[in-house]
């Protein structure tokens, strides 16, 4: 069961509003609850990562807006977003939000379930797929491992304008003693900094994988260890969107691929056999 969150005082409304996740990029990702909400909607608000191939389970006449960077144009206001879903839901519509991976998962889900509560609206959340979990999977490598992690922490390398950014030291640290994986999502910008941080609480010889469009047929990867991770990411031209995994449920996969590169790039490509062959490096 999806969580439904209904305000203190909801108003009678015919209209309702659904978080939908649209899961990583493969279409075959998503859930069958997000397909029956997606094909029901009058209108849907769709982000920068989402397929075409989704957004083609609408309803022949829904309505498609997208509010992400599409096009070389600026992404629409958050704001904006979230007064258009409250007056289309007021007028009846069934508004579906279409989001990349997770609503929750460092998709504004949460910000804009506030917005809407606040309006005294209803509103469903249907998890999707997130993306630094398939990125790991396409690899063939679990998050977590008993003999290699305890737990995983997803933190984003993008902190809000003008808010802190996280203590990679601290959490460096923590990953290192509690022997966690650190998932990093939009930390392409910033992976010079994260490097020289994480490298104050991890050994520099910690496995790194860099996996940009994970799961969709231009997937491309690259494994290396944290002291080469910038380095890695120029070289191969790897940019967003793109997961960064840190840890050593890498450690086989990284192994593999310094012993024999193309074994390694075999592997990870077996995994998605309808996929392209990948790229793998190991620095
Ligand atoms: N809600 C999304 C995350 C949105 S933030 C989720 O749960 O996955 C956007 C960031 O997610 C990107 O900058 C990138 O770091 C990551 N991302 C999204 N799709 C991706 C993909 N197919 N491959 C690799 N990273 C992806």
């Amino acid at each position: 069961m999806n969580a439904s969150f209904t305000a203190p005082h909801p108003r009678n409304l015919l209209g309702r509003c659904t978080l939908v996740g649209a899961g990583p990029g493969d279409p075959e990702l998503l859930t069958l609850k997000a397909a029956r909400a997606i094909a029901r909607a009058t209108l849907l608000l769709v982000d920068d990562l989402v397929s075409d191939e989704i957004v083609a389970l609408a309803a022949p006449g829904a309505r498609v807006i997208h509010v992400g960077k599409r096009g070389g144009c600026r992404s629409t206001a958050q704001s904006f977003i979230e007064k258009l879903m409250i007056q289309a839901v007021r007028e009846g519509e069934q508004v579906v939000r279409l989001k990349g991976g997770d609503p929750f998962i460092f998709g504004r889900g949460g910000e804009e379930l506030e917005h809407l509560r606040a309006a005294g609206i209803e509103v469903e959340v249907i998890n999707g797929i997130t993306a630094g979990l398939a990125a790991a999977t396409a690899l063939g490598v679990p998050l977590t491992h008993r003999d290699h992690a305890h737990g995983v922490v997803f933190v984003t390398g993008h902190a809000k304008p003008g808010g802190n950014s996280p203590d990679w030291r601290a959490l460096a640290q923590t990953c290192h003693t509690a022997r966690l994986t650190l998932v990093i999502y939009m930390g392409v910008q910033t992976a010079a900094q994260i490097q020289a941080e994480l490298l104050a609480g991890l050994p520099a010889c910690t496995p790194v994988a860099l996996v940009q469009h994970a799961t969709l047929a231009q997937q491309r990867h690259a494994l290396c260890k944290l002291q080469h991770l910038h380095s890695t990411l120029e070289r191969e031209g790897l940019g967003s969107p793109a997961v960064i995994v840190v840890g050593e449920v890498l450690q086989g996969l990284l192994a593999l691929a310094e012993a024999a590169p193309h074994s390694a790039a075999e592997v990870a490509a077996d995994l998605a056999a309808d996929a392209p062959a990948r790229l793998s490096r190991a620095a």
